[in-house]
């Protein structure tokens, strides 16, 4: 079986999980709408990431800050100076790319642009003679950096505004938060500070679906420590990201870790996770190294002291900082293609299944009258199902057609009420990976089904 990305959208479209931004309009590039489906899946990965990262995690805590900070902010984490990628446009055409992309795309992966400066990838372009991905010519103009972040304006009146950005990453709001935290948690260094929120960035490469967005969600960790104690903690992330992405469902052998070559001045060292997706094995997730680097800056520019002092010790230090981040949106994307199969039955047919674990998995449980005159029944179950679980409720064609449209959606179970039930109390539980059934007693549901749809 084939698995490709068209197959995914269709099918995220098809079903709910996904739709083109402002769809009636003809769309907005690299936007999209998460359906009735979509939103469970991406509440139920933000769950699970809070579940294994704030709530398991001795020395973790949330915050939720705002997307709209003080300018200055962005002047300290030099976003306003730096945030930019190399743009070229195509002077036939007209279209805009990323020429650090053209070089990793021409070359099939195998030559990063990571660590060339303008000169060098244009350069390469030229006497690799890259031609226009979308034309064909090979006519481009210099490189010019195009800004990533958006820019808005606040204030009343007109000629009195003032710039403000929308946050193109959630990190800002931990770091000047962080001694709000340490002191209201009375938090000890070594902790962490959550977040999980969205960011805008006004990407100019197209998007594969949800892979690369100006709108997406964010979940953070930032961890605060001694410098002595960085590189444990950032090798301990790595495994634990690695954890995460697995036990969510990815399947090792399409997850490595990918060290970054060229490193920002301030950082020791940095890595990503990259998933082989159906374009390619691209970044997942990052995990960095970040030195003391974001509280220097903002005890800088904010001339507000950012020390820390250890309660015990008294030893007064600026802390070095370890950050994981992960795009909800991407890692969804991810877990959709993971979970993607078509099945030959024994009869021939096909079943297309979406093997999600069904902790995300947007429906736990569909329930399912044999028959309508047995709607009172099925819907007496679902009342009590649906107090515990999200439900889907489907009367309507037969029930071998009822069954494929929750193994596409990827509903772990399916309860089959039939005229035993109304007797004996008890049901038919299908399970969506091996397909068989058994008979469970009415009332062993609730324990069953959170017994196999924990995170
Ligand atoms: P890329 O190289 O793919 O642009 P990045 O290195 O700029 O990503 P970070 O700034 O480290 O990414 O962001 C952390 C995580 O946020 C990424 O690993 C990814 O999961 C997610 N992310 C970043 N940009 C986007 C985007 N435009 N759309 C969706 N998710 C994104």
């Amino acid at each position: 079986m084939e698995k490709t990305m068209d197959k995914i959208v269709n099918l995220c479209k098809g079903r709910g999980f996904v739709y083109p931004g402002s769809d009636i309009y003809g769309g907005f590039a690299n936007t999209w709408d998460y359906g009735p489906l979509g939103v469970e899946l991406e509440n139920n990965i933000k769950k699970a990431w809070w579940k294994r990262f704030v709530q398991e995690s001795e020395n973790s805590f949330g915050v939720d800050a705002g997307i709209l900070m003080n300018p200055t902010v962005w002047d300290a984490s030099g976003h306003t100076q730096n945030f930019s990628d190399p743009k070229m446009d195509c002077k036939n055409c007209k279209n805009r790319f990323r020429a650090d992309n053209l070089i990793e795309e021409h070359s099939k992966g195998k030559v990063s642009a990571e660590a060339m400066t303008n000169e060098q990838m244009e350069a390469y372009i030229d006497e690799h003679h890259i031609n226009c991905p979308v034309c064909g010519k090979h006519d481009f103009t210099p490189i010019r950096q195009f800004k990533l972040m958006f820019e808005t304006s606040r204030g009343t009146i007109d000629n009195a505004k003032d710039v403000v950005y929308l946050r193109p990453e959630t990190c800002q709001g931990e770091y000047v938060n962080f001694l709000n935290v340490a002191r209201t948690a009375r938090a000890k260094v070594p902790f962490s500070i959550a977040q999980i929120g969205k960011s805008f960035r006004n990407e100019i490469t197209p998007g594969n679906f949800l892979f690369r967005t100006i709108e997406f969600e964010q979940m953070e960790l930032q961890t605060f420590c001694k410098d002595s104690e960085a590189i444990d903690i950032y090798n301990q992330n790595k495994l634990n990201a690695l954890q995460f992405a697995k036990d969510i469902g990815l399947n090792e052998k399409r997850l490595r870790f990918h060290d970054h070559e060229k490193l920002a001045h301030y950082a020791k060292c940095a890595c990503d996770i990259q998933y082989q997706f159906p374009i390619g094995w691209e970044e997942l997730n990052g995990i960095h190294h970040r030195g003391t680097w974001d509280l220097s800056r903002h005890q800088e520019f904010s001339g507000k002291s950012m020390v820390y002092t250890d309660p015990i010790t008294n030893e007064k230090f600026l802390p070095t900082v370890v950050e994981y981040s992960i795009g909800v949106g991407r890692l969804a994307l991810a877990t959709l293609c993971e979970a993607y199969d078509e099945e030959t039955l024994e009869n021939g047919e096909t079943r297309i299944v979406m093997h999600l674990n069904p902790a995300i998995a947007p429906y736990k449980v569909a329930v399912l009258p044999l028959q309508k005159n047995l709607n009172d029944k099925a819907k007496e179950v679902l009342r009590m199902l649906n107090k515990h679980f999200m439900c889907s409720y489907d009367e309507a064609g037969s029930i071998g057609k009822r069954y494929r449209r929750q193994d596409e959606i990827g509903t772990p179970f399916c309860v089959t009420i039939d005229f035993d039930s109304l007797e004996d109390e008890t049901v038919t539980i299908r399970d969506r990976d091996t397909m068989e059934q058994k008979r469970l007693k009415i009332k062993e549901l609730v324990p069953y089904i959170y017994s196999k749809v924990e995170f």
